[in-house]
């Protein structure tokens, strides 16, 4: 089946609507498939296609649950928290379980502002975004990352930079981004960056720093800022007890080798996340 597909794929991208024996691949499917004459035929797309058919500025999400979640749900949650985007549409994509979307919008900008601001949740639940394309098919979208805020606390004087910054945050994934000003320096409590996480393993929970020639390394915590629901026995997201494949003994004081320590705490000057809590805020609103 899978590799009827691709061989398919590969037909539509040559698209230019021509028979059986001019297009490429498509003889090989014959032979393979035993197609007849008329499962030959080829629907292409054409360059001159009305706007309409197409999706202008979109991303394709999902949200990370065990459970299934309506779209109607989606967008019930995404909308405040994106500020109510003019020309937004969200609609479910795949199977029911993957909680797969696409959101559309109503121009580029309210676009990436969605994209650059993951993680956005649903109830607890994490929405992992990615640029939309065209050509994908739901049941091989994977979504295999998500980027996070993490802040590595305690750290040395020396390490507060994007120079060891860097080498320190690799330790927990691919650094996006390093929260430093111009000069490459770190100032506040933490050290902070923007880090694409493996969703398959399980958070970690600090990273090992040599911080002196001779000295063994140094243990120093994380915290995830808007850290999504995760099972605090395996440490990984998306899943609770009843989903889990590797849960892990408590320890010998009966506690979880997870906990709620690893999300980081709400800043205390408050960031307005939305239009609509703004004015729910400031008109003593409630939402
Ligand atoms: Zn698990």
């Amino acid at each position: 089946m899978s590799t009827a597909a691709g061989g398919d794929r590969g037909a539509r991208q040559g698209g230019s609507g021509k028979g059986p024996e001019t297009e490429p691949g498509v003889a090989d499917l014959f032979g393979r498939l035993n197609l007849t004459e008329e499962e030959g035929e080829v629907a292409a797309f054409s360059d001159d296609e009305d706007e309409d058919a197409g999706v202008q500025w979109a991303v394709v999400g999902k949200v990370l649950s065990p459970s299934t979640i309506h779209a109607t749900t989606i967008k019930g949650a995404m909308k405040p928290a994106w500020g109510n985007p003019c020309g937004l549409k969200i609609r479910s994509i795949g199977e029911k379980a993957d909680n797969l979307f696409i959101a559309e919008f109503g121009d580029k900008f309210a676009m990436e502002r969605a994209l650059e601001g993951s993680p956005w949740l649903v109830g607890k639940h994490a929405v992992i975004l990615r640029d939309y394309d065209d050509r994908l098919v739901p049941s091989e979208i994977v979504f295999d990352k998500i980027d996070l805020w993490v802040r590595i606390l305690n750290l040395p004087l020396g390490w507060m930079n994007a120079h060891r910054g860097t080498r320190a945050m690799g330790l927990v994934g691919d650094v996006k981004k390093m929260d430093v000003d111009g000069d490459g320096k770190a100032s506040g409590p933490f050290l902070r960056a923007r880090v694409a996480i493996e969703l398959a393993k399980p958070l970690r929970r600090g990273v090992l720093l040599k911080t002196d020639r001779v000295k063994p390394p140094d243990w120093f915590d994380l915290q995830y800022e808007k850290l999504p629901f995760f099972y605090h026995s395996c440490g990984v997201l998306g899943h609770g007890d009843l989903e889990c494949a590797t849960p892990a003994p408590r320890n010998a004081l009966g506690k979880l080798l997870y906990d709620i320590t690893l999300r980081a705490p709400e800043d205390k000057k408050k960031k307005i996340q939305s239009l609509t809590q703004a004015a729910a805020e400031s008109f003593g609103m409630v939402l």
